[in-house]
């Protein structure tokens, strides 16, 4: 069945309300989408192909047990219910025609077209094996819900192998845990194991001592957390090192399987570590959909797959067109939420100004309002234009700033007290892996083979 929903009945062009389709429901999209919530002459179709609004920065508290799946992805019509000139369609967005500006999406077989006056792009990004897709079975990435809950059964089930483990050698591999990539989501993952390991499980086992965990964050690079330069990556690799996380730089992977991985070192020499749980925080691909754009218009792609925008974040010869977040290559702008939900302003500005005859503006400029990440709990490191805060100052800082972007009073208060919970005490109330975790479970399930065969 194909459906327009984006059509309006008037014939008469100028009466009817601009149309305008939001791909993406992530920083870009929501922000785009409530920049325009004043405009009675615009009618929005937010089309993604999840039904909530996902804030990824915390997806490593969703995979180490602290917060809930919910608490960190409100439902999109909720968020939009009141937004009268708004509307949310959940599916996949399998085309976009340029020239006869339609987005095509699909959802369980059933085909959407809908039109378009102006496109918002916002479809983000997604992890990269930089070349080796076949070690995502092994060592998962974090980008989605899924991914983070993917985790959380394999992190928390590796600690029950270890408790059943027969050999020493078995134990030891069960309660290895190696994080690849060291930026912001690496130390923040290899941190909050480490904190799982110590604190709250350390009274739960009777077999295994679970502070013997052995974390290793493991980089190419020869920093952590590179892009927030010498001081702070310094510092966090001492509270890294302190909470006795192994961190090992200049490590290039070469190989990932089910027991373990293999790196090369700054030597050259090739190393085996065996782990039962890996995680992969390394690199980004840009959606697919950047291609299609690219392949009907002048753009150009980057490696990363990102679209080559114009600097009023416009495609190439369609300035009815925009892309914004981590879709984009322009002026070297991170992959970050403010750049997504500034470009979404941005982009909604010169929707309105077109609309109201008025001129618009030739470029977008970033205003960069600092970057954090945190390394434990009451420690963190932050970056905010000269100023530089490393430990618990910087730590306040990202409380602050995330209760203030969680969207959603009652998420915010649920939020608060979990992290009461885990951050005051030792507990950590979101350690449910279902049986849905399928991909957890077969993982968990072929060790213990192992493990069976082994005994
Ligand atoms: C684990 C992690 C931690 C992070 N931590 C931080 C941090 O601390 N601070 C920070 O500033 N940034 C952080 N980021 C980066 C930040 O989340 C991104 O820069 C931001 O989400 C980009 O916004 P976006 O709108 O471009 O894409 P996204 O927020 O990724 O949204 C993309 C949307 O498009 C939808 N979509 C994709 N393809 C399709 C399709 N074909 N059809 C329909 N819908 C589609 C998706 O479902 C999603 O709704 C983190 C990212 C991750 C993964």
């Amino acid at each position: 069945m194909t459906t327009t929903p984006g059509r309006h009945p008037h014939p008469d062009h100028h009466s009817r309300p601009h149309r305008v389709v939001v791909i993406g429901s992530g920083f870009g999209g929501l922000f785009g989408t409530r920049a325009l919530r004043r405009r009675d002459d615009v009618e929005i179709t937010l089309v993604a192909r999840t039904a909530q609004h996902l804030f990824q920065p915390l997806l490593y508290q969703v995979a180490t047990g602290i917060l809930s799946e919910g608490e960190i992805a409100p439902s999109t019509r909720e968020v939009l219910a009141r937004q009268k000139n708004a509307r949310v369609i959940l599916g996949e967005v399998t085309d976009i025609d340029l020239e006869a500006r339609t987005v095509t999406s699909e959802l369980l077989g059933q085909r959407t077209v809908s039109e378009y006056d102006t496109l918002l792009v916002a479809a983000g990004a997604g992890q990269s094996w930089f070349g080796h897709d076949e070690f995502a079975e092994f060592a998962p990435g974090m980008k989605s819900v899924d991914d983070a809950l993917e985790l959380r059964g394999r992190i928390f089930g590796a600690f029950e192998i270890a408790e059943l483990a027969t050999t020493d050698e078995d134990v030891r591999r069960a309660l290895t845990f190696v994080v690849v990539g060291a930026g912001p989501t690496g130390v923040e993952m290899a941190g909050q194991i480490a904190e799982l390991a110590s604190r709250t499980l350390k009274h739960d086992f009777r077999r295994i001592d679970p502070t013997q965990a052995h974390v290793i964050l493991l980089d190419a690079a020869d920093t952590v957390l590179p892009s927030f330069g010498e001081r702070l990556g310094g510092a966090a690799r001492r509270r890294l090192t302190e909470m006795g996380v192994d961190v090992r730089t200049g490590s290039m992977v070469t190989d990932v399987d089910e027991s373990g991985l293999t790196y090369k070192d700054r030597e050259g020499h090739e190393v085996r570590v065996e782990a039962l749980t890996k995680m992969w925080a390394a690199g980004v691909q840009a959606s697919p959909l950047g291609r299609q754009l690219a392949e009907q218009s002048d753009a150009e792609l980057d490696r990363a797959g990102r679209v080559k925008v114009d600097p009023d974040l416009t495609l190439p010869g369609h300035p009815e067109v925009f892309v914004v977040g981590d879709m984009i290559s322009l002026d070297d702008l991170p992959g970050v939420a403010q750049v997504a939900i500034q470009g979404a302003r941005f982009a909604a500005k010169q929707v309105t100004h077109r609309l109201d005859g008025r001129p618009t503006d030739e470029r977008f400029t970033y205003r960069d309002k600092g970057s954090m990440a945190t390394v434990s709990r009451f420690s963190a490191v932050a970056s905010i234009g000269r100023l530089r805060f490393s430990g618990f100052v910087a730590w306040l800082l990202w409380l602050g700033v995330h209760i203030v972007y969680i969207i959603g009073f009652k998420n915010r208060v649920t939020t608060l007290l979990h992290w009461a919970v885990s951050f005051l005490g030792r507990g950590r109330a979101e350690r449910v892996a279902t049986e849905q975790q399928v991909f957890a479970r077969r993982a968990i399930k072929a060790a213990g083979e192992d493990l069976r065969d082994a005994g």
